[in-house]
């Protein structure tokens, strides 16, 4: 066998290929599907919070391994999904050239649209290396307090960085969107403070938020959803667009932060 496959109740699929890494299939509305890429076997960024990054790194996926998990997801769903997100296992800017590829061939291959397939960052030193790409851009970002953020993503590069890249990336892409990435942690970047710092910002306006809930990982807790509310209702009080994404997959350990590999 090739691979394993493990289902969530709530839809979404899992799929372990024998070489250790992971895809994940999220259903989403009238039996659409995003699917999740892995880029690496493991991850050498080690976030503090991320199970992946616990695990440590073993190497780089080649472009067709890539390529084999869209179409092991094809043949699962029997059909294109709709859209790609390079958010699984692996720090994408770390293995760019190959993600490029697979993301360049994706498009041209099934029609998915560039605005479809979304390249997702840790926002390391290298960040600048996406200002050109013609993919969806998602930031990781989870807290602007330097001190927090030094604690849970230790190689990530400052918020004044990060706002830097922003106003260059809509200097070039004026019309896009940019996507910034909040996994919200009990106790470590919920308070009424972490709220006043992020709208504090002046963001370029086509920034989105998308706050994430979080999975209990080790000493990372959840928040609940009205805390969830108060942190999008106080992006779009301040004129920005944000949104909730839901745990999915939680049950199978599919979801975000939590993919292990043998
Ligand atoms: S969150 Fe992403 S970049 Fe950070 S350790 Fe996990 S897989 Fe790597």
């Amino acid at each position: 066998m090739q691979y394993m496959i493990s289902k969530s109740s709530d839809g979404t699929i899992k799929i372990t290929f024998k070489e250790g890494f992971v895809s994940v299939i999220i259903p989403t509305i009238d039996e659409k599907y995003a699917v999740c890429v892995s880029s690496q076997l493991g991850c050498p960024v080690g976030c503090s919070f991320c199970f992946t990054g616990k695990r440590g790194f073993k190497r780089n996926l080649t472009k067709e391994e890539m390529m084999k998990q869209i179409e092991t997801v094809m043949t699962i769903i029997g059909k294109i999904p709709n859209s790609v997100v390079f958010m699984g296992m692996g720090e994408p800017t770390l293995n760019l050239e190959n993600v490029l590829e697979a993301a360049e061939e994706i498009h041209k291959k099934y029609s998915i649209a560039y605005v479809r397939i979304t390249i997702s960052t840790s926002c390391l030193k290298n960040l600048n290396k996406l200002l050109n790409i013609p993919f969806n851009l998602a930031l990781s970002v989870h807290s602007v307090d330097e001190k927090t953020r030094k604690k849970i993503m230790p190689k990530s590069v400052s918020t004044k960085t990060i706002l830097n890249f922003a106003n260059k990336y809509f200097k070039i892409h004026p019309k896009k969107y940019l996507m910034i990435e909040y996994a919200l942690m009990k106790g470590i970047n919920d308070s009424e403070k972490d709220i006043e710092k992020l709208t504090k910002i002046k963001w370029p306006k086509r920034t989105l938020f998308n706050f994430i809930q979080f999975n209990e990982i080790g000493k990372f807790k959840q928040v609940n959803i009205e805390r969830m509310r108060e942190f999008k209702q106080a992006m779009r009080d301040a004129g920005y667009k944000a949104f909730i994404r839901q745990n999915r997959g939680s049950d199978i350990k599919a979801a975000c932060g939590m993919l292990d590999y043998k």
